[in-house]
This record gives structure tokens, C-alpha cells and sequence, in this order.
């Protein structure tokens, strides 16, 4: 029975809740007064429920369909300006006990070559990515007990943090580990995590344990409720998303709006952030062999839709994606990227032409972080280093709150000009800082307090003298 307040993966995700908003919204998808009604709704900005979300969702009325990319680019800038947060991902370790038919990692696979940072590799690979100027990472690793056990995670991230080059720094660690316990969560809070991203893959239970044949990952309840521990463990910032391309995209997408709800109604706070990965290539895995991919359209539709449905949550798109298809939906809804990503062990020290066929799926964006940073800048948007909403304890409800209330305007937009000042002043080309330069002035403009516009001034000056990392 469905129940969004439960803490059972089949009853907050029901699979009969999902099949009749299915059929609600397709009994819905030419009732324009309804559909008309609801984008009025969206647009008070508080959000649509999964039943409405999806009606929206099996629309295919073209005129409607406008008005809710209108309003996803209006919600967009009302929330999140036009800043964009950048992040790199991080390959720990390729080794993995799991059997995720879709996944180069899965552990039948011989020809993969296995590999792990030892803590001195670790060093090599953060003072590669402080040198593109990367503050902000996403550790990622495959499951295994005794080669990626939590303490050695926990000794990467405290290895991570300590790493000081030049005026580098890496600060904030976001972490995408395999589902763990309420214990292990905790140690993860206390090693100063940003956010815990735990991808669904599918919330199609019976398509998920297919997919997931062998390990622990297989356990549907175990791998689905384990947002609700690691809340419980203490983490605020919980990341949700699902593999595109996996199962059909409604049902995923009806899902992912109930398993925003559960939070919200169990934890009274929803989702920090929402990824959209999709299928790609990788080593052995040939993305054509899943029937359910979705086209550039509708992918777009489903960011401009989860934009409107859950203004607050952050929205996350990694390099999977070309720079066109980025460009779309960064307008409709997306608020951090990843740049100059490598997605193999080790990938960010090694020379270019090393290919080990370690990486987990093929990048299609393939551009350096000065590149991706020049060319948000020639769209109108700010690259934004930020990292200070958790350093000064704007988690969970309290990042919330601010957000729905309009006032994060006056600490985000500061903070992304100052640490985009430090990006241009030690490590971008000649090109892109006199771009960024012109571009902050501008932006300076756009603070609404004056005397936090003054105090960002001042501190621009200082950034130019050296002094580094100022935060409102
Ligand atoms: N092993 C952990 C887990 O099970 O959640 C860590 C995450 S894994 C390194 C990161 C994510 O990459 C997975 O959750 C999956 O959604 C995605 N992924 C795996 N294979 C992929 C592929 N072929 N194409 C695109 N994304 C893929």
C-alpha cells in the first residue's frame, strides 16, 4: 500500500501508486484545463506532486510543452540565478563485487584493468585536479568489503581535505559510494562530507533486481532506503537520480518525484540534489542492448519538468552529456556540472594517451575546465567554485529555508564572483580571465545588499593580492 511517511522501499516507492499515475496521466494528457491549471500551479513555485508532475510528463500538446520550458528557465533564474556550481569526479577504485549488467565495473568482467589509488596516487590525482582548479569533487567507487572498505574511503576524503598546492584546495567532498549503513553514514558525516549521492538506477523493482543480479546491490529495500539512513547517520544533503535508459522513463520519473516526497514527509527535507545520468558506452557495455533510451527531446522535457516539480533541489549533469545537449538543459534547469571529467582510476595524472579501459563509461564532453568555464561565461552564466553553504552549516533544512525564501541571492551570487576571480587569477588562460573580468564587474551590479556588495568588492581586491577564500 502506498504510503509516502513509510520507511518500506515498497510502500514510499509503490509500484501500484506508480502504474496508476501512469494511467491517471494518460487519461489526463489532452485535458488542457487540467494541464493549463497545473503549469499555474508550478509557477507558484512550490512545486507539483509525482500525479500531477506526470500528467505534465505524457503532455505532448507543443504549445504546452513551451510553457513549461518558459517557466523552468523562469524558476531556474529565480532560484538559482545564473550561476552554475562546477565539480569533477573522483574513480577511488574500479573494484566491485556487484553485478550491474549496465556498469564496466561489474565483477565478471576480466578484460576491465582493476585498479585502486593508494593514498600517494591520491595525492598525484588532487594536485592534478587543483591544478585545472577544481574546489569541489565527487568521490566515486565500486563496492567491495575488502578493497574499498569504508576506512579506506574515510582515509581518501581525509587525504583529499589535506592536500594544500599551490592555492589550491579541495573543499568539499561529495561522496558517491554504494549503500552502507546507518553506522557508516555517520563516519562519513564526521569525515566532513558535502552531499551523499546514491544513484537508483531503477525504481522498477523487478527490472532492478534483473539489472542487478549478483552482490548486495541486488537487495531492492536495502539499496532504495538507503537515503533514510544515511539521514539518519546525520547527513543533510542527500543526491537522488536514475540511470535513463534502464526502464521506461515515466515510471522512473514518477518514482523519483515519490522518493523526493518520502524525504520530505519523513525527514522534512527533500532531496539536496537530482543527477540524470544516462546510459553510455563503456568497456563491455554496448548502451543499444537496454531498449528504454530516451531521445535528446524528452530528455530535455523530464529537466525542464523536475525543474518545475522540486524548485528547490539542485540539478546535476555530468559530462555524459555534449556540450550541446548541455547547453539545453543548463537553460531549463541544471544547476551544477562536472568539467574535464575522467571517469578511469587514476585518470587525471596519467598521460593522455594511456588508455588502461578503466573508465566507466565513455565522456562525451570532452573539453578542459578553462573551455567549459570560457564558454559558460559566453552563455551569461556564472561558473561558481562555491563551496561555503556547508562549510558554515547551511545543510539540510536550514540550505532550504534560506533558498525558499529568496536570501541565499545574497550569499551565493557573492561567492560565486569571488571564487570565480580566484579560478581566473591562478588558473585560467589569458582569454577566459579578461571574459570573467568584464563579467564580474557586471555582476556586481546584481547584489542586492550594498553592504554586502561592498564587502565582495573589497575582498575581489584582496583575491587580487593573493588572499584566498572569503565566504558569506
Ligand atoms: N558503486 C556505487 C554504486 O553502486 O552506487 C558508486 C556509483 S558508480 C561509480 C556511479 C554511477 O555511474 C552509477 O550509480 C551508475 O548510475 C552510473 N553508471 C554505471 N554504468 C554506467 C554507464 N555505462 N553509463 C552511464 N552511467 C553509468
Amino acid at each position: 500500500m502506498y504510503n509516502p511517511k513509510s520507511m518500506k522501499a515498497e510502500e514510499f516507492i509503490s509500484h501500484d501508486e506508480v502504474l496508476d499515475t501512469l494511467k491517471y496521466a494518460d487519461e489526463n494528457k489532452d485535458n488542457f484545463e487540467l494541464i493549463d491549471a497545473l503549469i499555474e500551479k508550478a509557477a507558484e513555485r512550490k512545486g507539483l506532486s509525482h500525479r500531477e508532475a506526470s500528467v505534465l510528463l505524457a503532455c505532448e500538446d507543443e504549445v504546452r510543452i513551451q510553457k513549461i520550458y518558459s517557466l523552468a528557465e523562469q524558476i531556474k533564474k529565480d532560484f538559482y540565478g545564473n550561476r552554475i556550481v562546477m565539480f569533477a569526479p573522483l574513480y577511488l577504485s574500479n573494484y566491485c563485487v556487484n553485478g550491474c549488467t549496465y556498469c564496466p565495473y561489474h565483477a565478471k568482467n576480466k578484460h576491465i584493468a582493476r585498479k585502486k589509488l593508494t593514498q600517494e596516487d591520491i595525492v598525484r590525482e588532487v594536485t592534478a585536479l587543483q591544478d585545472m582548479g577544481h574546489k569541489r569533487l565527487a568521490i566515486e567507487a565500486g563496492e567491495h568489503p575488502t578493497m574499498n572498505p569504508i576506512e579506506y574511503i574515510l582515509e581518501s576524503i581525509n587525504t583529499i581535505y589535506s592536500i594544500k598546492h599551490k592555492n589550491g584546495a579541495i573543499r568539499r567532498v561529495n561522496v558517491n559510494i554504494a549503500a552502507t549503513t546507518v553506522e557508516n553514514y555517520r563516519k562519513l558525516k564526521d569525515a566532513g562530507i558535502g552531499t551523499y549521492i546514491l544513484f537508483q538506477e531503477t525504481y522498477h523493482k523487478e527490472s532492478y533486481e534483473k539489472l542487478h543480479p549478483t552482490g548486495p546491490k541486488h537487495d531492492y529495500a536495502y539499496h532504495t532506503e538507503a537515503m533514510d539512513r544515511a539521514m539518519e547517520g546525520g547527513i543533510d544533503d542527500v543526491g537522488l537520480g536514475v540511470l535513463f535508459g534502464l526502464e521506461l522513463y515515466r515510471y522512473e520519473f514518477a518514482a523519483l518525484l515519490m522518493h523526493a516526497e518520502h524525504l520530505e514527509a519523513v525527514h522534512n527535507v527533500g532531496p539536496h540534489t537530482i543527477s540524470v545520468p544516462r546510459i553510455k558506452h563503456a568497456d563491455d557495455i554496448d548502451p543499444t542492448a537496454f531498449d528504454n533510451s530516451i531521445s535528446d527531446e524528452i530528455f530535455a522535457k523530464l529537466c525542464a519538468l523536475i525543474r518545475i516539480s522540486v524548485p528547490y533541489t539542485g540539478m546535476i549533469i555530468s559530462t555524459r552529456e555534449s556540450k550541446e545537449v548541455r547547453e539545453k538543459v543548463i537553460r531549463l534547469g541544471v544547476s551544477q556540472i562536472s568539467g574535464a571529467s575522467r571517469t578511469s582510476v587514476g585518470g587525471y595524472d596519467a598521460p593522455e594517451e594511456e588508455d588502461d579501459c578503466s573508465e566507466q563509461f565513455d565522456v562525451s564532453d570532452k573539453r578542459t575546465l578553462d573551455q567549459v568555464v570560457k564558454w559558460l561565461m559566453e552563455l551569461g552564466y556564472i561558473p561558481s567554485f562555491c563551496t561555503a553553504c556547508y562549510r558554515e552549516g547551511r545543510t539540510g533544512d536550514r540550505f532550504m529555508t534560506l533558498l525558499k525564501n529568496g536570501q541565499i541571492q545574497n550569499c551565493c551570487h557573492p561567492n560565486a564572483l569571488m571564487t570565480l576571480k580566484e579560478y581566473l587569477m591562478d588558473y585560467a588562460s589569458e582569454e577566459t580571465r579578461e571574459i570573467g573580468e568584464k563579467l564580474i564587474i557586471a555582476e556586481l551590479e546584481n547584489i542586492p545588499k550594498e553592504n554586502v556588495r561592498k564587502i565582495c568588492e573589497e575582498n575581489l581586491r584582496k583575491i587580487g593580492e593573493g588572499i584566498r577564500d572569503f565566504r558569506f
